[in-house]
């Protein structure tokens, strides 16, 4: 059996960006990653965006290129499932029957998209955009796709909505709730993103009902709706979130549920065993202290250097503050902070512009903003929501004073 000192479980943004902040840090024990995917790690964000349009390249993805890994000592142990974890014998197993020690374990298996839990989900022509492979099946289909329905309208929906358009399809978005991102923006952001989505020849449908995905021949054909309509579709795009791919660890007794539970640097409940990234469920001060997953690079990134320095003995609790961007048309929405919770929304700019931003208050202060078009307000912005900045409604509001007189 092969033992590590370092073992990380998941070659993604985290469990990569772990690697390098211990070698970063200096660290010069034995390190090594086990993914399942077949890739070196690459940057997801890109599958929605650049990667779906063709503007990127597989290789720009790379987040280090082959070389580096080797350079610094990481081995890679790519294509292997980790389905067990040994907490006591400090070890766990692969589905191919690998068994593989460690000093210390970082899980960082992000998560697997969430499948549409209706008759017809299994039919070809269904996806889910999470992986490479996921885009390349796409890729390959959409030669012979006139018609897409995309089911959800969260950002990877509406950033996959906005590459198909612009392909020529004709394309639907299906959201059950009576509006898009409802999950992570207020008001104004998402009735502006619906808008633009039509204006660019989506039919963005609210309140929608699924009943099931109808199909010929094992071929998804259409979407029925509640209501009896049939939506003909040669693709179905399912972009309902993810589910944090945890089961090993929680199998071995980890505290969790919807993630794996960490405390203030990373460490789980079970000795020696960190997690980060999309699947960690941490205490956040930008969220009240709640307990909540975030599905971020930035989350990823910074939980990866908090862990790398809790192993070398420096205990810095993570308290990073969260951003996030998401590219749709000629539009770069960039939002920093988090928007759990506030009472009250200022809309700064104006919306018909097409650049503007939305600031959110949690009595009286500034907790988050989400810039569209507006690179300035998100850069001073920032210092409004680490300092948690009270400000009036009145002044934030108003574009022609900078947001970095107001800190
Ligand atoms: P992942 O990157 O998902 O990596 C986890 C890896 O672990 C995967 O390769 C998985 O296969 C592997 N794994 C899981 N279980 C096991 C196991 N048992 N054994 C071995 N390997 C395992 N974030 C932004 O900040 N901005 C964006 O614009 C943005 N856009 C996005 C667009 C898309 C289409 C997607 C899918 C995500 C986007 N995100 C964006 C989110 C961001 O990509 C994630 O937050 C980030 O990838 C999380 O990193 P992670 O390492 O935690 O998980």
């Amino acid at each position: 059996m092969k033992t590590f000192d370092v073992l990380i479980v998941g070659a993604g943004h985290a469990g990569a960006q772990a690697a390098i902040a211990l070698r970063q840090q200096k660290f010069t024990g034995t390190i090594a990653i086990v993914g399942e995917e077949p890739e070196l790690p690459y940057e997801r964000p890109p599958l929605s965006k650049e990667y779906l349009s063709g503007d990127k390249t597989f290789e720009r993805l790379l987040i280090r290129p082959a070389a580096f890994w080797a350079e610094r000592e990481v081995e890679m142990l790519l294509g292997q499932r980790v389905v067990y974890v040994d907490a006591e014998q400090h070890r766990l197993g692969t589905a191919d029957g690998s068994v593989i020690g460690y000093g210390a374990l970082i899980w960082a298996g992000g998560g697997h998209a969430r499948r549409i839990p209706c008759v017809g989900s299994e039919l070809s022509g269904v996806h889910t955009v999470r992986s490479r492979a996921d885009v390349e099946r796409m890729l390959a289909e959409l030669p012979g796709v006139d018609q897409v329905v995309v089911i959800g309208g969260g950002y990877i929906g509406l950033e996959a909505a906005a590459v198909l358009i612009k392909f020529g399809k004709q394309v639907t978005v299906l959201e059950a709730q009576d509006r898009v991102l409802a999950r992570v923006a207020g008001e104004p952001l998402s009735r502006f993103y619906e808008a633009e989505h039509r204006a660019h020849g989506v039919d963005v449908r609210l309140n929608a009902r699924l009943e099931c995905l109808e199909g010929e021949q094992g071929q998804v054909s259409g979407v029925r709706l509640a209501d009896g309509e049939v939506l003909a579709a040669q693709m179905v795009i399912v972009g309902i979130g993810i589910v944090p791919a945890v089961e090993p660890l929680l199998a071995a007794g980890a505290q969790g549920g919807n993630g794996v539970e960490v405390d203030e640097v990373g460490r789980t409940s079970l000795a020696d065993v960190y997690a980060i990234g999309d699947c960690a469920l941490h205490r956040n001060g930008f969220a009240e202290g709640a307990a909540i997953r975030l599905e971020s690079v930035q989350n990823a990134n910074d939980m990866a250097m908090t862990v790398a320095k809790s192993l070398l003995g420096q205990h810095e609790p993570y308290q990073a503050v969260p951003w996030f961007w998401s590219n749709q048309y000629d539009l770069r929405l960039q939002t920093v902070g988090l928007s759990i919770g506030h009472d009250q929304v200022v809309v700064r700019g104006d919306p018909a512009q097409r650049s503007f931003s939305v600031i959110y208050l949690r009595q009286g202060q500034v907790i988050a903003l989400d810039c569209v078009n507006a690179a300035k307000d998100y850069v001073q912005g920032r210092a409004l929501v680490v300092g948690g900045t009270r400000a009036e409604p009145v002044a934030l509001a108003d574009a022609s004073i900078p947001l970095k007189t107001l800190a």
